[in-house]
C-alpha cells in the first residue's frame, strides 16, 4: 500500500526501525521533519553523525564518551576503589543523576542471557576482571533485576569472590524487570544504601 511518496516511506521505515518508535510515531516524525526548515534538519543529522563518529568507549569503564578517559574515571574526587557494575551507559547516568554515588563504574554493555545466546564473552566482563587486578576494595553489582540481570549478578559474584574483593548487590527496592533508568532517584539511592554483601 503506497499512501505516500517513496522517499517518505523510506524515511518512515528508517525511523520505525529505531527502538521504541512504532509506525505511527515514525510517520508523525517523518512528516514533522520534512516540514521543518532545512537548516534545522541539517543540525539534527549533523549531531547524529558527529555523535556516531566521535563517541566511543572509555578505556577504563567502557561508558560512552568523546574523550579517551571519561570525566568520571579521570576525576580525582571519585573513589576509584569502589566500582559499580551496570548494564549500560543509561543506567550509569541514572545513578549519576542522584549525585550521591562517589565511586566509579564499569559498563558491561549487556547482560548474560542464555536464551538470547549472550554469554560472558559478549559483554565487557574480561575487562572488568582486568580492572580488579588493581587496587579495588568493593564491587557493587547494579545490573537490572530482570532474569538476565540476576544471572549476570550471580555469575559475577562467583567470579569475583575468589579474588578476595568484597562483592555486593544493590537492594531489591528496584522492581523486578525494571530498567534502572526508569527508576526514581530515591529508590535508586535506597537500593544502593541497602546493598547486601554476596
Ligand atoms: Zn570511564
Amino acid at each position: 500500500m503506497d499512501l505516500y511518496s517513496g522517499k517518505i516511506n523510506k524515511l518512515i521505515e528508517e525511523l520505525s526501525s529505531l527502538p521504541g518508535i512504532g509506525t505511527k510515531s515514525a510517520s508523525r516524525l517523518a512528516f514533522y521533519l520534512v516540514n521543518e526548515p532545512e537548516d534545522r534538519v541539517k543540525r539534527l543529522t549533523e549531531a547524529i553523525l558527529d555523535a556516531r563518529e566521535n563517541i566511543h568507549y572509555c578505556k577504563e569503564c567502557f561508558t560512552l564518551t568523546d574523550e579517551e578517559i571519561c570525566p568520571i574515571c579521570s576525576s580525582l574526587k571519585r573513589d576509584h576503589k569502589t566500582i559499580m557494575v551496570v548494564e549500560n551507559t543509561r543506567d550509569l547516568a541514572a545513578y549519576e543523576k542522584t549525585g550521591r554515588y562517589e565511586g566509579v563504574y564499569h559498563v558491561l554493555h549487556g547482560a548474560i542471557s542464555p536464551m538470547l545466546g549472550i554469554g560472558p564473552n559478549d559483554i565487557k566482563l574480561k575487562e572488568l576482571m582486568k580492572r580488579l587486578e588493581g587496587d579495588v576494595s568493593e564491587v557493587i553489582i547494579a545490573t537490572n533485576s530482570s532474569l538476565e540481570g540476576e544471572t549476570t549478578a550471580m555469575y559475577l559474584s562467583k567470579l569475583i569472590k575468589p579474588v578476595g574483593i568484597k562483592v555486593s548487590r544493590i537492594a531489591s527496592g528496584v522492581p523486578v524487570g525494571g530498567d534502572l533508568e526508569n527508576i526514581d532517584e530515591v529508590t535508586l539511592l535506597r537500593a544502593l544504601e541497602g546493598r547486601t554483601e554476596l
